[in-house]
């Protein structure tokens, strides 16, 4: 399937033969050891190159595809499909949610479980490639944060190393999972809450960025609780009768007005932004319901706690001064503020420095460059050449910031979330601009970096027992040592699966249009017609 790749793997296992001579004749056993797991990461970096084909195709469907979250049902069906097709047993609908599962291949320890994000960003949709806001459907869903990019770099990276460990017959299990739903931080407190992560050894998440990166400890960014609060009031002719109703809206717009008075008072860490998902139907009827859905961000548990206690009492005080009725309220996701494990921070670490950031090509450098122009960036210096110098550690001072449900699975197993450079520095975020190179080489190469950092560290700890034991004792002595994990999820609550199928319903006839076909393309550039980079006439750059 892969003539060029063939020949590239047959030349690194002969290292690797050598390395195993020599610790037959010559190493004692613990010095040999280190021979044999460097041929094999040798040979990983050979397989993930050799794979950059299927990486890219795995890039470029699920950008295609570009679904909401609790809807990636054309993404999960594709990725199921290709795991199934290389030897995983995979579970679906997995903690109640039909587009989550987890693949499994291997048998025994250590259990690694290999996750990362998968749904869109509303109103993102954007031609890849095109140094302007261009949407390929206007109005619909794209990825505009890159989650389409993720998955690649695990499984490529799984399936490389199953290769080495099939014919080795090393011991251990593959786990991939999907970040189904993050944008809502949706899922993985629930995954969680079913048990799912009970027998892990060390998660490997991966997420998009702009550098080749990891970190260990408390980072910046905020954890989060995301509540709707429904009020229920009575109809009646909003001219002609009006005493005789009681507005939901009223409520509604109480709280949103009572919590920005409260804002002053809060500490300078939160985040907190809400969205008005039933505002009534028509002025002239009162509006019997009316909804608003919040995010309470706060950098801890107890924080997070207290926040959401201040917006349920604001919540009780608006639907009085109303005369309506407050409704059960429903939380729609949540996340602990995440916690990264410091041995296996390390151990990635080590793996980036060797592997480096790609080659871009002029091109690249050309639609990073414009695009950061475009958005009026004081500093248009395209794509990343130097890695930082050191592993980024515990922050000292947190001033709030974005969250992600890894958090949950960080404070239950040691974690850590590899970044790759598949996006352009200095994008705005849950935007068009961040899809624009989600599609193009600059994405492919960067998945392909993360791919072999991913399957070094994968061998680590496959080969190497003892980290996985250091990585628990960090986590047990340090990490969880005064912090225990507890839920933010009430035993009510489950998963807002009804989220976004209506706009999906919406858009997804017209985005079938657009649906990558590998079989007649060799990229998703070509099957759009897009010359890569299409930049503004006149352009410089
Ligand atoms: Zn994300």
């Amino acid at each position: 399937m892969f003539p060029r790749s063939f020949v590239v793997v047959l030349a690194a296992v002969a290292p690797f033969a050598a390395a195993l001579e020599a610790q037959k004749t010559v190493a004692p056993k613990p010095a040999a050891a280190p021979a044999r797991l460097e041929a094999f990461k040798r040979e990983a970096i050979a397989d993930v190159d050799a794979r950059a084909q299927f990486s890219q195709q795995m890039v470029d469907q699920i950008f295609s595809y570009g679904e909401l979250g609790f809807q990636e049902f054309e993404t999960t069906r594709y990725l199921a499909d290709v795991l199934k097709r290389n030897g995983f047993a995979v579970q679906e609908g997995i903690a109640g949610i039909p587009t989550a599962f987890i693949a499994t291949w291997g048998s025994g320890k250590p259990v690694i479980a290999l996750g990362s994000d998968i749904d869109c960003i509303p109103q993102a949709s954007q031609k890849p490639g095109v140094a302007w806001h261009e949407p390929l459907i206007e109005g619909a869903p794209g990825h505009g944060e890159g989650h389409n990019s993720g998955q690649a770099v695990n499984i490529t990276a799984a399936l490389a190393v199953k290769k080495i460990m099939e014919r080795e017959h090393l011991p251990g299990t593959l786990r991939i999972w999907t970040g189904t739903a993050e944008e809502l931080v949706g899922s993985k407190a629930y995954f969680i809450r079913a048990g799912l992560f009970k027998d892990v050894d060390v998660a490997l998440f991966t997420h998009v960025g702009d550098g080749l990166e990891v970190s260990w400890g408390p980072r910046e960014g905020t954890g989060l609780v995301s509540v709707q609060y429904s009020f229920l009031g009575e109809t009646a002719h909003a001219a002609a009768n009006p005493w005789r109703g009681r507005s939901a809206l009223d409520a509604v717009e109480l709280m949103d007005i009572g919590w920005n008075f409260r804002r002053e008072h809060l500490r300078l860490s939160q985040r907190s932004h809400n969205v008005i998902v039933d505002g009534g139907d028509q002025p002239n009827v009162v509006p019997r319901t009316a909804s608003v859905w919040y995010y309470f961000r706060e950098t801890d548990y107890a924080h997070i706690k207290e926040l959401w206690e201040t917006g349920d009492t604001i919540a009780k005080a608006a639907a009085m001064m109303a005369g309506v009725e407050l409704q059960a309220t429903k939380v729609l996701g949540s996340a602990w503020p995440q916690h990264f494990n410091k041995v296996v921070a390390e151990t990635t670490w080590a793996n980036i420095q060797k592997v480096g950031l790609p080659q871009w090509s002029a091109d690249d450098q050309q639609l990073a460059k414009a695009l950061q122009k475009e958005l009026k960036n004081p500093l248009a210096e395209g794509l990343r050449t130097k890695l930082r110098e050191t592993l980024q550690g515990p922050v000292t001072e947190n001033n709030g910031g974005g969250s992600d449900d890894i958090g949950d699975i960080s404070w239950n197993v040691p974690t850590v979330t590899l970044r790759y450079p598949s996006n352009i520095p200095g994008l705005p975020g849950h935007n068009w601009a961040n899809a624009i190179s989600m599609a193009t080489p600059i994405a492919h190469k960067g998945v392909t970096a993360g791919a072999k950092v991913q399957a070094m560290t994968i061998l680590d700890l496959v080969m190497r027992p003892d980290l996985v034991e250091q990585a628990w004792t960090y986590f047990r002595d340090v990490q969880t040592k005064d912090t225990k994990y507890e839920p933010l999820l009430r035993p009510q609550d489950q998963p807002a699966i009804w989220l976004n199928k209506a706009t999906m319903e919406k858009y997804r006839p017209e985005m079938k249009k657009y649906y990558y076909d590998p079989s007649r393309y060799k990229t998703y550039l070509d099957q759009l017609g897009i010359k890569y980079p299409t930049l503004r006439a006149g352009s410089s750059q």
